[in-house]
């Protein structure tokens, strides 16, 4: 009977089906991918506080330049005023005001620009334990990245053996019928279910009246009301 034939190649299908979905959750694997985005998001870290710096930098400049510019003018204002020192009361005073604005702005800018060393000392620790924690990562990662090939090779080969095995089964089996198996199969895991009381061993839904009266007949490839499995009798 080709369903007893079946249900042989797909005990060995299974078999490759679910040493293929062991390899996919190899622990080594998973930790590979793990340190692999984690690599990534400390690369994206880094261009972050790397485009805060140069933005900080440009800014910086300004800073700078906008606080020498106050500082060459509050020269000038100094030497202006030796060189004719205010007459009168409300001139003295005038003058007073404008040298305290122009010293206010200096001391503003002075205030930003050790704001900015501070900010610049952050970014800098910033960087050193981003590319440390990198560098310790991406060590662990070659090395695992090693062992994990080796590994991966000799899955391999395991997997080839079982697929082999497999497709020696599937050659005892139609075509149509395995068309079928494998049409099953894409929604369906395991694709074929022995019956449970009547019900199907695969969802545990009980069969249709009809659905057991054409199981019985035998004659008939029967597939379940509710998954889809193909159904077989077995004793
Ligand atoms: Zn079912």
């Amino acid at each position: 009977m080709q369903l007893d034939a079946l249900w042989n190649f797909m005990q060995v299908d299974m078999d490759a089906e679910r040493y293929e979905s062991g390899m996919r959750n190899s622990p080594n694997r998973l930790k590979l991918l793990r340190q692999r985005d984690f690599l990534v998001e400390q690369q994206g870290n880094m261009k972050k506080v790397e485009a805060s710096v140069a933005t900080m930098a440009d800014r910086l400049e300004v800073i700078k330049s906008e606080a020498a510019r106050l500082q060459g003018r509050l020269d000038e204002f100094l030497t202006e005023l030796k060189a004719n020192p205010p007459q009168g009361r409300e001139e003295v005073e005038k003058q007073k005001r404008a040298a305290q604005k122009l010293t206010e702005s200096l001391s503003e800018y002075e205030k930003q620009l050790s704001q900015m060393r501070k900010d610049s000392e952050q970014y800098d620790r910033m960087q050193k334990d981003i590319r440390t924690r990198a560098a310790r990562t991406k060590a662990e990662y070659d090395s695992l990245k090693q062992a994990y090939e080796k590994e991966f090779n000799e899955s391999q080969k395991k997997l080839a053996e079982l697929k082999t095995a497999a497709d020696n089964e599937a050659k005892k089996i139609e075509p149509s019928l395995l068309a079928r198996y494998r049409q099953v199969k894409q929604h369906a895991l395991p694709p074929m279910a022995q019956l449970n009381n009547d019900r199907c061993g695969g969802c545990n839904m009980s069969l249709s009246a009809a659905t057991r009266d054409r199981l019985s007949n035998g004659n008939d490839i029967v597939e379940c009301d509710n998954c889809g499995r193909i159904l077989v009798f077995r004793a």
